[in-house]
């Protein structure tokens, strides 16, 4: 059925606050025109000012999610987000081999912006050893590639190096995010393309603290504009400027990290 609709299923944790996660997601796929799909590895108690606590789903329901889409369903590209711990990673990762949800965008969740661990830190080899290889692209940001690499990156080299090296896990495309970083005046991704090819991309830094859910507006985003059949660079560079331009049209929702207005 060549003709369906654009669809894009999101493999991630829920935010009860809306802000992050597969909330934040599903509202990137709506205003990108794009039908938004789930599949729910874990539940946050959430709001602006933390994660409260969370549970990930028995792997047998995250199975069922997957048989459930399959045997109906024609997701054009798909997303991981936060996959809370081994086990969980393991399972999305046997359930992706078994299905064509088409180009698979990692988003490495670790660390929520409250300093919460939303994935055990055990579960760094799984997904490096697991996951990664599975990509089409990995958009870890500072501490995620980082974590991935086991390298210290305190450099524009560091971070060239940490793509490469991510690269060699398996990824074909690599974008590491640089909004964690130090520069005051831009945020600077580096994208590493498959065929050895790379570019940055810069975008002012907004003083602000409403930018929960940022990593996962911009790869839902990318997969988004996969599944409307643009190319891979062009996505990355609409994701950019779709977060940036939704950091930039602030909200006024909750007491802390505010979410992102995704009517832009
Ligand atoms: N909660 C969930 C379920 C997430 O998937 C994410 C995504 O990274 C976060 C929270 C973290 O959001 P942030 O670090 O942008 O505040």
């Amino acid at each position: 059925m060549a003709n369906e609709f654009p669809q894009v299923v999101t493999i991630a944790g829920t935010d009860s606050g809306g802000g992050a996660g597969v909330m934040a997601d599903l509202k990137t796929l709506q205003a990108r025109h794009v039908f938004g799909q789930a599949v729910i590895v874990a539940v946050t108690a959430q709001n602006t000012l933390g994660v409260q606590d969370f549970m990930a789903l028995p792997t047998k329901l995250i199975d069922e999610q997957f048989a459930s889409l399959a045997a109906d369903l024609k997701p054009r590209a798909c997303k991981t987000g936060m996959l809370a711990d081994a086990e969980h990673v393991h399972a999305v990762v046997e359930n992706l081999k078994k299905v064509d949800f088409g180009p698979l965008i990692v988003d490495p969740v670790m660390i929520a912006k409250g300093g919460a661990a939303l994935l055990a830190a055990d579960a760094i080899q799984t997904v490096r050893e697991e996951l990664v290889p599975l990509a089409t692209l990995v958009t870890p940001n500072l501490p995620e590639a980082v974590a991935l690499t086991d390298r210290p990156i305190e450099s524009t080299a560091d971070m060239i190096e940490a793509a490469k090296l991510i690269q060699q896990l398996g990824a074909k495309n690599v974008m590491i995010k640089g909004g964690h970083g130090d520069n005051p005046e831009l945020a600077s991704d580096f994208v590493l393309l498959a065929d050895g090819s790379h570019f940055w991309l810069s975008a002012p830094r907004i003083a602000t603290k409403r930018t929960h859910g940022t990593g996962d507006t911009l790869s839902a985003c990318i997969a988004a504009e996969l599944a409307k059949g643009a190319d891979l660079s062009i996505a990355i560079e609409t994701g950019k400027a779709f977060v940036a331009a939704a950091i930039k049209a602030t909200i006024q929702v909750g007491h802390g990290h505010g979410p992102l207005n995704h009517w832009v």
